[in-house]
């Protein structure tokens, strides 16, 4: 494919795209309505066949002659029933292109046969095929190039076969101008038609192809804008809120619990010799320690729980909804589990602990930095008393 392929390109004289793949992806958009252009045809094409019928027997009544046309029309109109439940039951057909044009040069042998077995509406015949011609064009959905060749034959055929019934030149010459007029305008229209029919799918699957660059860069956005959102409100090491996210979220619970008469609890918690860890085994494990501590926390807490991450090793809890005795047994339960749960790391087995102190938010409390104050000097006392433990700071 060349830089500057365009894959909507018509070709003037076949009224097709040039690319293959988009002429295949226009002759499915349309099956449909191909489909169905068809099958009108064909009903047509099968009515004027009984039609002209009538002409027969009012001018040859009940003989061998109308009978053996009459059989000859019944067969061609049941043929193309047939074909009409073919399309009916598989639209893809109307696209055969090849197959199509077969049909219709197979067809048109029984129009000639007509010149010689009813010589004397010669020129009726004529008619009927000019109309059959103009409508293969206009009504029958076949490729123009293809079209142009049964024209080819229909026109060919019928001088051939007046040629052989004694046409003189001079009627022959005439004659093929006047067919060559409905062939011509067959073409013409088809091809119009064809051309706009591109056209339109074109403008179509450009309209579609912006939608869908549109629905993209509205998704990026939004997944940039929840990245962003995310980055904003969360500790990049652990994924836990971060001061500015926790804090929000306290404003909000406090405000809710108080509506609702509830009480809230805070909580710190600071890893006990977190520094030991850092030294002995290397920064990166104790990042590590840092995530394994976080996740233990999340997932032990309930979902309305919040877990942020008030600094270096150090945690905060709030917890919505929960009195001071509930709170107790809850933290407790959370350093149980700490301590249970060593971080486990290239063949090692670092045990983990962490001191805590729960204090309850009270209704004279200005601000969360109060609160963590009262916090914090039940944190102090838990580490002077021993650590790994969870201390009450009423
Ligand atoms: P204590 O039991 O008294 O709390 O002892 P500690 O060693 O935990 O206390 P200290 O405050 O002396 O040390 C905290 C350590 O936490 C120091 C610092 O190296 C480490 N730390 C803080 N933030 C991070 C971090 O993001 N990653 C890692 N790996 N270590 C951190
Ligand atoms: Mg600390
Ligand atoms: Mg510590």
């Amino acid at each position: 494919m060349t830089a500057n392929h365009d894959p909507y390109a018509l070709a003037p004289f076949r009224a097709e795209f040039r690319d293959a793949q988009t002429e295949k992806a226009f002759l499915k958009h349309v099956e449909q309505g191909t489909a169905r252009h068809l099958k009108i045809a064909l009903a047509i094409w099968a009515g004027m066949v009984l039609l002209f019928g009538s002409l027969d027997y009012g001018d040859l009544g009940l003989t061998d002659g109308f009978y053996t046309l009459m059989t000859m029309r019944v067969l061609q109109a049941v043929a193309i029933a047939c074909l009409i439940v073919w399309v009916y039951r598989r639209p893809n057909l109307a696209s055969w292109s090849l197959p199509l044009t077969l049909a219709e040069i197979l067809g048109f042998p029984l129009m000639f046969v007509i010149f010689f077995i009813r010589p004397d509406i010669a020129a009726w015949n004529v008619g009927v095929i000019c109309i059959i011609l103009i409508s293969i064009y206009v009504f029958v959905p076949n490729r123009l190039m293809y079209n142009n060749l049964v024209a080819l034959f229909g026109l060919v055929g019928t001088l051939v076969s007046l040629g052989i019934r004694g046409s003189e030149l001079a009627t022959l010459l005439p004659l093929s101008v006047v067919m060559c007029l409905p062939i011509v305008t067959g073409y013409v229209a088809s091809r119009r038609l064809q051309l706009v029919q591109r056209q339109e799918f074109s403008l179509l699957q450009e309209v579609n192809r912006s939608n869908q660059e549109l629905c993209d860069e509205i998704e990026r956005r939004k997944s940039l804008e929840a990245e962003l959102q995310r980055q904003a409100t969360t500790d990049p090491l652990t994924g836990l809120s971060n001061r500015r996210q926790y804090e929000m979220l306290f404003r909000r619970e406090r405000e809710r619990c108080a509506r609702q008469g509830g009480s809230m609890v805070l909580g710190i918690a600071d890893l006990d010799h977190f520094k030991q860890i850092n030294d002995t085994h290397g920064h990166d494990l104790g990042d590590q320690a840092l995530k394994h501590v976080a996740s233990i926390f999340l997932e032990s807490l309930r979902h309305s729980d919040v877990v942020g991450r008030f600094g270096g090793e150090e945690f905060i809890l709030l917890l919505p909804d929960t009195q001071m005795d509930q709170a107790k047994v809850v933290v407790e339960r959370l350093r149980e589990q700490l301590a249970g749960t060593p971080l486990g790391a290239e063949s090692l087995s670092i045990p983990l602990t962490a001191t805590f102190a729960i204090t309850p938010v009270r209704v004279d409390d200005d601000t969360i930095e109060d609160i963590i104050r009262r916090a914090d000097k039940g944190l102090y006392q838990g580490k002077r008393e021993g650590r790994n433990r969870v201390v009450v700071a009423a």
